[in-house]
């Protein structure tokens, strides 16, 4: 049984190991539960799995995890969080921890030869969600789900659509591989320390085929994080500037009248197709 996931063996440990909250690595534990085993179920983990948990903290939640998969991958960056873990996770025989900045580590060479399904769990520290599931998404590594706390505007802006305020290169990059779905919200009291900010569950479930394919996601994802780059300009002048000087205004402007747009649309109005078809033309126009 976890034993972790109460306020007062969180602070027991706290105590014992004489350990501060690392604020610049985003710590705020979960002391709840009933999130946790919310979060257990809603990643679906069973036996069969190989489980990636990005942050274990003091090992909360991996203690929950480590019961319900095959084997659990845990990357905590933080070097004095390291023998906490041994201890609080030494009863489990399915866990490995890496010390490692998730950011630097070969994710999919830490996965090589291990024939399980990959399912993707974490309460992200919140300063580096996005590069984190950017990270993930582009890695093209074959993972089955991914089960993460976030900030609730950031799980907004992976479910946004095209014209809202939400939308930009994260929405695109989830959307393309994967299909979203915030499942629950999570109150600052159920963290400790108390976040600033609501929390929501999100479940991003890997899509057997993309829904448009491009034919080459790298410039493609290059192209959308331009256009995104200064949400108030034109596209033209997003891309004139900030795709590293490959492109003219001049071909923008004619790649968008073929797609019959106006030339001064914002990045923000192109639908994820939209993309696509954008990126094969302004590729073969640079290919000329
Ligand atoms: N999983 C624990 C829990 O739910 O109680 C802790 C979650 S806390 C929000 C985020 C965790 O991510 C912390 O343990 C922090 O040290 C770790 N972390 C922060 N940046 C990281 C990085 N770049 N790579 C790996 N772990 C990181």
């Amino acid at each position: 049984m976890a034993e972790l996931g109460n306020p007062t063996k969180t602070i027991e440990v706290l105590k014992k190991y004489k350990l501060q909250f690392q604020k610049r690595y985003g710590q705020n534990f979960l002391v709840d539960s009933n999130i946790l085993e919310k979060i257990i179920e809603a990643a679906q983990i069973t036996k069969e799995d190989l489980v990636l948990e990005i942050g274990p903290g003091i090992g909360t939640m991996t203690q929950y995890l480590a019961e319900h998969a095959g084997e659990v991958i845990a990357v905590e960056i933080d070097k004095t969080l390291i023998p906490v873990l041994q201890d609080t996770l030494s009863c489990y025989g399915n866990v490995h921890i890496i010390n490692e900045d998730i950011l630097k580590v070969d994710v999919k060479a830490l996965m090589q030869g291990n024939g399980r399904q990959l399912k993707i769990v974490a309460n992200l520290p919140y300063y580096i969600t996005t590069p984190i599931i950017m990270g993930l998404l582009e890695s093209r590594i074959s993972f089955q789900s991914i089960t993460i706390m976030v900030q609730k505007e950031v799980a907004d802006r992976m479910q946004a659509g095209p014209g809202t305020k939400d939308y930009g290169a994260l929405s695109l990059a989830v959307q393309y591989y994967a299909r979203p779905e915030v499942l629950f919200f999570v109150s600052p009291h159920c963290f400790m320390p108390r976040p600033n900010v609501e929390s929501a569950v999100i479940r991003l479930t890997r899509r057997d085929e993309n829904p448009v394919q491009a034919e080459n996601e790298a410039y493609l994802f290059s192209l959308i994080r331009s256009a995104f780059g200064q949400r108030r300009k034109t596209l033209v002048n997003s891309l004139f500037h900030n795709m590293g000087g490959n492109l003219t205004k001049e071909q923008v402007g004619v790649a968008l009248e073929k797609m019959k747009l106006s030339p001064s649309i914002r990045g923000e109005a192109l639908t994820l197709s939209q993309f696509v078809q954008l990126g094969k033309l302004l590729q073969e126009a640079e290919n000329l």
